[in-house]
């Protein structure tokens, strides 16, 4: 399709005005473009040479002449715990749907929910939320996606001056947890209801009708919540800023700030340099998914019995353990169930973390051991906790059914080769702040196919560069 086809609804705002913002976005100076992802633009039906016209960066740049009714949603949320009761795309503004996605631009300027921002993003956040829900889709983790970058010579102040830049993001939904919390704090229960029927229809199509569709809404959120979470930590993936406002109601990964993957394991790390006290830590995010639904409980409270809910809620931790348990065991190729099987992956991770070993080059190395252990021995100064643990293993291994060949076939289309580690992630920041896209388009190679070799790229799958171990990020984005 053409992008003048390109045919964007805006059913949003057949709701009240209260739910929105019809605001224009505010292009940027002297748009460029940085990348393009064709793969997002076939979700669309999207042409991939028009990814590469005039008229497409002044698309992303909110100044096109595709006819489309854009506007800002209104919502609030609990951050770091506490209740802020009117946050609202503050810098996105949505352009519309089209074949079940909903195109967002992020940076594009000030809305009614901006608050003291600016409404701007700059280049460095944007190429990070960019390439990193691109990555999350390539490790088959539910995120939202981005169709393009552009860069400009806009001027955009956080602690000095950088340059503005647009993310096109796309999502088969914008409504978050707080989108609820809205509503429900601010008494507004008639609302609320409006609220749960759109995202029944946008979100839970085959729920519309059903009597019990609202608490078969909040379970199906609860088990997508606690999917996506525990997919998290299976690769060691740290969002940092779980407040209920960056919780997708489809359990999508979305609002990507000062997330990181662990280098070194490190179960207690926290990539959120403001989060002082480890609230969004990595292994809390577990307990945090659950404290956050129990938010979104609430706000069903008007419309579910609390109690059904409640019994609900209470899955949480076995489904999440259920996921948890299957994706660790994939992890170290069992496959036939043994009763000690949960000791393995326990005892393993405990010397990670003494041992201070790199994650995802330790379970990459895993998934080539062969009975030959001289690959992972290096991996650690003290050898002996590690020997044992082997020794474990390969008696654990005899119990199993499959060949070593099929077993390490398996491992390696489950622990990644390749993720999007931040110091790779800065290096190709630096090159585009100067003009060299180059750091991008690689990274986007890597993210697109993380459990391929990229021979070329092997230096990336390697333990980090010790300068840049397990660093903490700021916020300000
Ligand atoms: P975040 O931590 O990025 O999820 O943002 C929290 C809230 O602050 C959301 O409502 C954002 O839209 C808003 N926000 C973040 N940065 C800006 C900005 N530069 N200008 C306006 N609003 C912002
Ligand atoms: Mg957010």
């Amino acid at each position: 399709m053409k992008l003048s086809n390109l045919k964007l609804k805006s059913d949003y705002l057949s709701l009240d005005d209260i739910f929105y913002h019809e605001v224009k976005p505010a292009p940027l100076k002297n748009p460029h473009l940085i990348s393009v992802n064709p793969d997002a633009a076939d979700l669309i039906n999207l042409d991939h040479q028009e990814l590469y016209t005039d008229d497409f960066i002044h698309f992303v740049n909110g100044d096109g002449k595709v006819p489309h009714k854009p506007y800002a949603m209104c919502y609030a949320g609990h951050q770091f715990g506490f209740f802020v009761p009117r946050l609202g795309d503050g810098r996105a503004i949505n352009l519309g749907e089209t074949n079940g996605w909903h195109l967002q631009l992020k940076g594009a300027g000030l809305t009614r929910y901006s608050r003291d921002g600016d409404g701007r993003a700059v280049l460095r956040s944007s190429i990070r939320e960019y390439l990193m829900s691109e990555a999350m889709h390539g490790l088959g983790i539910p995120t939202t996606r981005a169709l393009a970058i552009i860069g400009s010579t806009h001027r955009v102040y956080r602690q000095e001056w950088e340059s503005g830049a647009i993310v096109l993001r796309m999502s088969p939904t914008w409504i978050r947890f707080g989108s609820f919390e809205y509503f429900y704090h601010n008494k507004k229960h008639q609302e609320l209801v409006q609220l749960a029927d759109y995202t029944l229809k946008e979100s839970f199509p085959h729920l519309v009708g059903d009597k019990d569709a609202y608490i078969k809404m909040f379970s199906e959120v609860v088990k997508s919540t606690a999917y996506m979470i525990a997919q998290w930590m299976g690769v060691g993936f740290n969002h940092g800023v779980m407040n209920t406002d960056n919780m997708s109601i489809a359990g999508l990964t979305i609002d990507y700030g000062p997330y990181a993957f662990l280098d070194e394991y490190d179960f207690d790390y926290i990539c959120n340099h403001t989060d002082k006290g480890g609230r969004y830590s990595f292994g809390n995010q577990p307990q945090v998914g659950k404290w956050n639904l129990e938010m979104l409980m609430h706000t069903f409270s008007p419309l579910v019995n609390v109690d059904k809910m409640k019994k609900v809620l209470d899955d949480y931790g076995t489904i999440f353990n259920k996921i948890h348990i299957q994706i660790l065991r994939d992890k170290i190729g069992l496959k036939v169930l043994h009763d000690k099987d949960t000791e393995l992956p326990s005892t393993l991770f405990s010397f990670m973390q003494n041992q201070r070993i790199d994650y995802t080059y330790f379970f990459r190395t895993l998934s080539h051991y062969d009975g030959d252990r001289t690959a992972l021995l290096a991996m650690s100064l003290m050898k002996k906790p590690l020997q044992e643990w082997l020794d474990i293993y390969d008696e654990r291994l005899k119990l199993e059914s499959q060949s070593t060949d099929e077993r390490l076939k398996a491992m390696k289309k489950t622990n990644p080769k390749y993720i999007l580690k931040n110091y790779m992630l800065q290096e190709a920041i630096d090159k585009a702040e100067n003009g060299d896209f180059s750091g991008v388009e690689n990274l986007m190679v890597l993210a697109k196919a993380p459990f391929e070799e990229h021979k070329k790229f092997d230096h990336y799958s390697k333990d980090t560069p010790l300068e840049h171990k397990n660093l903490k990020l700021s916020c300000s984005s």
